[in-house]
């Protein structure tokens, strides 16, 4: 009960000026913790199309994504893509390199640009040895964004394109401040696995049930509600998964 006390506390106002992180596993962290982590983060911003990770490559860093979401892309041989993975203020990038794994011929990029406290992997490693807490915390992202990956996968196989992209974009509007997401026809068709087409036409029919608005690079969320009655059920069973690490 102590140590949740000090994590409630955590988020009433301990944080100073600028360096307050918006990000869930680092607004858990206890004040012990948090004196541990902080000095091994950078602030970055990453600029939408950014590169985070090379397919084949273990990055040396770790982003805990405030503004910025980040996709994980699989490429087919043909050179065919769909998001497999998506990290943004609820988690972490760079599970690899935390695990200490293998490369895999993902291809982790900025979907939304925005801003993202990096550190390298090796001294957060190093800092989880000392606190046991912060590799639990960690594990148990692990183990929810491994029930985002399975979800996904169910999903794209089973659900339909509309049910889908209003699951998508549910996602992308938790994890921003503002009502409108920046997202590209190409982006879109890419976290779809879709042609740029099929991307429009699920636009479209979510726009004819009056839900969102969008231009080309802007989708205007306009209805929350009636998005996630058309959303599918993968987007209530990975929000609750996350939200039992906060
Ligand atoms: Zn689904």
């Amino acid at each position: 009960v102590g140590a949740r006390n000090d994590r409630v506390q955590g988020r009433s106002g301990r944080w100073v000026g600028h360096r307050e992180p918006r990000n869930h596993l680092l607004e858990v962290l206890t004040p012990v913790e948090w004196a541990s982590v902080e000095p091994l983060l950078d602030r970055v911003d990453l600029t939408a199309f950014q590169t985070v990770e090379l397919p084949g490559e273990v990055s040396p860093w770790l982003h805990f994504p405030e503004s910025a979401i980040i996709s994980v892309v699989n490429i087919m041989a043909r050179g065919r893509e769909v998001e497999v993975g998506t990290v943004g203020n609820e988690g972490m990038s760079g599970l690899t390199a935390w695990h200490e794994a293998e490369a895999d011929d993902n291809h982790s990029v900025c979907s939304a640009a925005g801003s993202t406290l990096r550190a390298r992997a090796s001294d957060i490693i190093a800092v989880a040895s000392q606190h046991p807490a912060i590799r639990r915390l960690l594990g148990r992202y692990s183990g929810a964004y491994l029930t985002l990956v399975a979800q996904g996968a169910a999903c794209n196989r089973i659900h339909g394109l509309e049910q889908r992209c209003a699951r998508l974009l549910l996602m992308m509007h938790d994890r921003l401040t503002g009502s409108h997401v920046l997202l590209t026809r190409g982006s879109l068709s890419v976290m779809l696995g879709v042609p740029t087409s099929g991307a429009t036409l699920a636009i479209r029919a979510l726009r004819g049930h009056g839900v969102i608005r969008a231009s080309r690079e802007r989708v205007d969320i306009v209805d929350r509600d009636g998005l996630e009655r058309l959303a599918c059920e993968c987007y209530l069973v990975v929000r609750d998964r996350f939200a039992t690490l906060t």
